[in-house]
């Protein structure tokens, strides 16, 4: 397993849009491997195949905060969703900015696990709230376009200064 490099704003291939995975091999296996252990490594709780460069619908997450629930969404769609609530957010490829966005808190999701089999599952509160996430990086859309023009300038006015002087607190980013 390696730990990749992610991406970060503006860096082009986080707008672009990934590509459904066909073939359920090794190559998959490895870069589901990856995902997680760069996760891990970031003290994140939710990453996608395009944030390291993989314009691939593959999306990792684990919230339990002890490394011991990996989920692994290859191919995810949402199904049905909640009415949406105010939730903050933030993002391993746009460092040192935490906002307020609107996401269902209540979700079903239809995906293909490492080998292709298919699987509903239904998730709730911050596990819905990341896979949302995921699944806009999976588009090309990052959270931030979820925000009013005012608050993206202020927040990057904020995460440059943030970025210049110390480290920021680590945890809770998707
Ligand atoms: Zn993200």
């Amino acid at each position: 397993m390696t730990v990749r490099l992610i991406l970060e704003y503006p860096d082009p291939r986080l707008r672009q849009r990934s590509l459904p995975v066909a073939t359920f091999d090794a190559a998959l296996r490895q870069l589901i491997e990856d995902l997680l252990e760069t996760l891990y490594a970031k003290g994140g709780i939710g990453l996608s195949a395009p944030q390291v460069g993989e314009l691939r619908q593959v999306a990792v997450a684990d919230l339990s905060g002890t490394r011991s629930a990996p989920r692994v969404y290859v191919n995810p769609e949402i199904v049905t969703r909640s009415r949406p609530a105010i939730v903050e957010e933030s993002c391993l490829s746009v460092p040192g900015v935490v906002g307020k966005v609107l996401r269902s808190t209540r979700l079903r999701v239809r995906a293909r696990d490492a080998t292709g089999a298919g699987f509903e599952q239904d998730l709730a509160d911050m596990d819905a709230v990341c896979l949302q996430h995921e699944v806009d990086h999976l588009a090309g859309k990052l959270f931030i376009d979820r925000l009013s023009p005012l608050r993206r300038l202020r927040l990057w006015t904020m995460a440059r200064s943030a970025r210049q002087a110390t480290p920021r607190p680590r945890g809770s980013d998707i």
